[in-house]
């Protein structure tokens, strides 16, 4: 096992000489430990995977701390060393690491499918605060994929390998990593299709056989002609490996004979104006398959591939493919992000796509080549019903669809959901009740001394914020009901001349069976318990005990009196609460208005003469006298205009201009009626109350396009 250690310090040593190196023999003594008495399939200790994945993450030139983690990769699912321990011994980065390619226990209870997908879910998050996460889970299923064989029961070979062709092949396209891209996908193929494959394997043996010095010999001419050109590069062959021969011959329903590409070439030049040199040191010679050319330098790929690719009808009129690059974009081509991780400048770049390529790989599991086939073999029905999104500071947070801005505020924490009052949704302020897509990136906007408001329960999809902000109004409701219930209640013992005291309410809770006198006050302010039914209360009380030290007699007069300066105000009430403004004659700060008290409803407001009221003429207790909080000044009231106005270009125009010149909102608009002449349009605005509105009225009469305008009660 030291010669293990040796050889793989030697492979890491000549790129990366960090103090983790130093780490690695004691990240290996202490996985032999950990892992002591485990067997793999193939019989050897468990421990030599581990030191393969080990080598496979060397052999792409990665750090010596992810290095550690892969050797460590199988302790926290498999052994009985925690997280805890990772953390004391090789620090919190390796930790977490090694924390994000590890599996979530077997949940009791749950589907083998719905722990799959909360795997899958717990790796996509992982590996978006991380990509080395990913990485890791890649050189992890290669060795599993090199050893499969080894797996005796066949129904497991096929899912490992099915996973294997599904999700991680594609996730490591997404990453640029072609090498590993093939690799996967050709062991995949071998296990889930093998007679197809040695099909492929016995056609390609025979066109060799033809022909054995064919490649050899277009190298050859190729190489002539680069020369007589006096140009340096390299010209290679390049075998296509059996599943792409396969999967290209699927995709695009040809025989093996039509395959253009089984030949395939690459020259390796030194610059980019090179690669355009090479193409027409080719064309000059040889005919190119017209459409064939395809110019990957001057706009890469999503994944960062650069290359020229052409078709040229070649020496000897063979059809071959040929790749033109430079060395780097032939690194960057084999090893993608990996590539990227070595050179330790190219920081910036990771970072750059990595909020790309997160968004690439929620379209793998979006639209995948074959969305059936990836959810009947990987079973990831539950992210066909995901969104991604992500904070600010590039955290994802996954949702279901149709989510909205307040359902992501309430997923990063109650407390954000709770003070939520705005929404920027990609750097724009968007409505809280925007529903969010895949990718977006959500700044949740909050206040200290905001409150959930009633409405958000119409458009949240979270069972989380549907249930904090059914908490927090029903909080805030008691709340208002109680404040409610003790003006009703301190009026009625006025009309008494008795003064609100704890005890007499206590005693009064009590008599209506209730807990506490909160309980008491709630019930008043939702109207379960009418003023009628105290007015009885006191008339019972008097004739059980006709001298209740409490009461006073009464004077006459007093109730009319009384009358005029009953009204209470709905000061600190908040609309939508115990007091709702009635939609039908929506009234304004400054209106005269009544309240009609409806039972679990607490208090509807109404404008004096609205019709509405005429239905409850005979049910006078329901009436309650109101007043406007003075105070009231920054919330916006709805008001509606009924207009007239003379059809002539410009006229809404000047209508809209002004109302906004007043600074009012326009939240709704109707054309009703329209003449040669005139139009009538109906116009809700949003104003701060009745003077408010009185100006507006006022500014609009004296513009000339207008014929009349006027407040509408509905
Ligand atoms: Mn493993």
């Amino acid at each position: 096992m030291l010669s293990e250690s040796e050889a793989l310090i030697k492979k890491i040593e000549s790129y990366d000489k960090s103090k983790y190196l130093k780490e690695i023999p004691k990240a290996i003594k202490f996985i032999i430990e950990a892992h002591s008495g485990q067997k793999r399939d193939s019989g050897e200790p468990y421990v030599y995977h581990p030191i393969a994945v080990a080598h496979i993450l060397a052999d792409i030139g990665l750090d010596s701390l992810t290095i550690i983690a892969g050797l460590l990769h199988d302790t926290v699912e498999d052994t009985k060393v925690t997280l805890e321990k990772i953390t004391k011994e090789f620090g919190a980065e390796v930790a977490s690491l090694v924390d994000g390619v590890t599996k979530l226990n077997k949940i009791e209870g749950k589907s083998e499918s719905v722990v799959q997908a909360e795997n899958f879910r717990k790796l996509i998050i992982a590996v978006s605060k991380d990509i080395r996460v990913l990485l890791i889970k890649l050189a992890d299923r290669m060795h599993n994929m090199r050893t499969l064989q080894h797996i005796n029961s066949h129904a497991r070979r096929y899912k490992v390998a099915s996973e294997t062709m599904d999700v991680f092949a594609p996730l490591a396209e997404r990453i640029g990593m072609h090498w590993f891209k093939n690799e996967l996908q050709d062991m995949a193929f071998n296990e889930l299709q093998p007679d197809a494959r040695a099909s492929i394997i016995a056609r390609l043996d025979l066109l060799k056989k033809s022909d054995p010095l064919i490649e050899k010999w277009i190298i050859g001419e190729l190489d002539k002609l680069f020369g007589s050109n006096n140009f340096t590069c390299i010209v290679i062959g390049r075998q296509k490996s059996p599943y792409s021969i396969w999967d290209k011959m699927k995709r695009k329903n040809i025989s093996f004979e039509q395959l253009s590409d089984i030949m395939a070439f690459r020259v390796i030049v030194d610059d980019v104006a090179d690669c355009y040199r090479a193409l027409g040191i080719l064309h000059k010679d040889y005919h190119a398959v017209p459409g064939s050319i395809k110019d990957f330098i001057s706009t890469p790929k999503k994944n960062g591939y650069q290359s020229i690719h052409t078709v040229i009808i070649g020496p000897k009129e063979h059809k071959i493919e040929i790749q033109i690059r430079t060395k780097g974009m032939h690194e960057i081509a084999e090893m993608g992000i990996a590539a990227h991780w070595c050179y330790k400048q190219d920081q910036d770049y990771i970072e750059g796509i990595k909020y790309n390529w997160i968004q690439e790989l929620l379209q793998i599991l979006e639209v995948a080549s074959d969305p059936n086939e990836l959810l009947e073999n990987t079973k990831l029905e539950m992210y066909y019903d995901q969104v991604f999104c992500f904070t600010p500071g590039g955290t994802l947070i996954a949702l279901p669809k149709g989510a909205s801005t307040v359902d992501f505020a309430y997923a990063v924490h109650s407390d954000v959901g709770n003070k939520c009052v705005g929404a920027k949704v990609n750097k724009r302020v968007v409505p809280l009740r925007t529903v969010l897509q895949n990718g977006d990136q959500v700044e949740i906007l909050t206040s200290d001394n905001h409150k959930p408001m009633p409405s958000w329960e119409n458009f949240v999809v979270t069972g989380k914020a549907l249930s904090e902000i059914k908490k927090s109004v029903r909080e805030h409701n008691r709340e208002e009901y109680m404040n409610l219930g003790r003006v009703l209640l301190s009026q009625c013992l006025e009309e008494r001349k008795l003064k609100y005291r704890d005890r007499l309410v206590k005693s009064m809770a009590k008599f209506f069976h209730k807990n506490c006198s909160e309980d008491f006050l709630c019930a008043i302010g939702e109207g379960h318990i009418s003023t009628n039914s105290i007015n009885k209360y006191f008339s019972s009380k008097k004739n059980k005990d006709k001298d209740d030290s409490h009461e006073l007699p009464k004077k006459e007069g007093v109730e009319e009196k009384k009358e005029k300066d009953s009204s209470i105000s709905i000061k600190g009430l908040t609309p939508g609460m115990a007091v709702h403004l009635a939609s039908c004659c929506n009234p304004i700060p400054g209106d005269v208005i009544v309240g009609l008290q409806q039972t679990g409803k607490g208090i509807t407001v109404h404008i004096s003469d609205c019709e509405t009221l005429q239905h409850y003429s005979s049910n006078p207790e329901q009436w309650i006298g109101l007043s406007w909080d003075k105070n009231r000044n920054k919330e916006q009231f709805r008001a509606c205009l009924s207009t007239i106005m003379i059809n002539k270009p410009g006229s809404l125009s000047i209508v809209t201009a002004e109302i906004a010149k007043q600074e009012a909102n326009i939240v709704n608009f109707k054309i009703n009626n329209r003449s040669e002449e005139f139009f009538e349009i109906a116009i809700d605005i949003e104003v701060k109350g009745l003077t408010h509105l009185t100006n507006i009225l006022a500014s609009l009469r004296v513009k000339s396009c207008i014929q009349s305008v006027q407040r509408y009660l509905r």
